[in-house]
């Protein structure tokens, strides 16, 4: 996935004191990813958090996952039960996500969570269930709409516990001129090798489900 490196050079701390990632914190922005952008730059502020996923999918970085983001720091009747006596910003990993609380994530958010948190969770050996992917109302119990209402837990785990969807392009034998994209067993047909790499950029990426649909409608790609 393509992360925009917009490392800020104020608001986080380096290193992590000796903890590593456990958990991944979703909150919602109340605002736009360039508001929230030029906040976490502002000395001020003393906030920010490592990630921030767009309404269009786009994934901001603004903070390296080996530092502390300043993201769930503040502590209020949590809820989350492996939380301990230490800063929490210390042991998790925060994203940010555009727009505001109870408007329901876009498709594309939920394209883009599953690809981050994903390779987060790879990266750091993060189960991906609810105890370890959490809102940040379970550590700030004082912001219960963070995320709020908008995201879908039930949906986003569901989606983050499906098999990866590769591509993998065949081309038959018998009729040499059609290809065929295969997606964990279910094949659809694709018109060209041009349009197979173009969609893939040269590489098998996770699609959409809307995506499989369409090609399952038969819409070519
Ligand atoms: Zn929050």
């Amino acid at each position: 996935m393509q992360i925009r490196k917009r490392i800020t050079p104020v608001n986080f701390t380096k290193g992590r004191g000796g903890r590593k990632p456990i958990a991944i914190v979703l909150h919602i922005m109340e605002g736009s990813l360039s508001g929230t952008d030029q906040w976490f730059k502002n000395p001020k502020a003393q906030a920010s958090t490592h990630y921030g996923v767009g309404k269009n999918g786009e994934v901001w970085q603004w903070v390296e996952e080996t530092d502390m983001a300043y993201g769930n720091g503040r502590v209020s009747t949590p809820t989350w039960g492996l939380i301990d006596k230490d800063n929490p910003n210390l042991y998790t990993i925060s994203i940010e996500h555009e727009g505001f609380t109870g408007q329901p994530w876009t498709e594309a958010m939920y394209e883009a969570d599953i690809a981050l948190i994903k390779d987060i969770a790879k990266r750091w050996d993060i189960p991906l269930d609810h105890d370890h992917v959490i809102g940040h109302y379970q550590i700030f119990g004082k912001k219960p709409n963070c995320p709020g209402t908008g995201l879908d837990w039930k949906k986003l785990m569901a989606l983050l516990n499906e098999p990866d969807l590769k591509g993998v392009c065949v081309k038959s034998v018998e009729s040499p001129d059609i290809f065929w994209v295969d997606f964990g067993g279910v094949s659809h047909k694709v018109k060209t090798w041009e349009s197979f790499q173009e969609f893939f950029k040269g590489e098998p990426k996770i699609v959409s489900r809307e995506t499989i649909g369409d090609l399952i409608k038969g819409k070519e790609i």
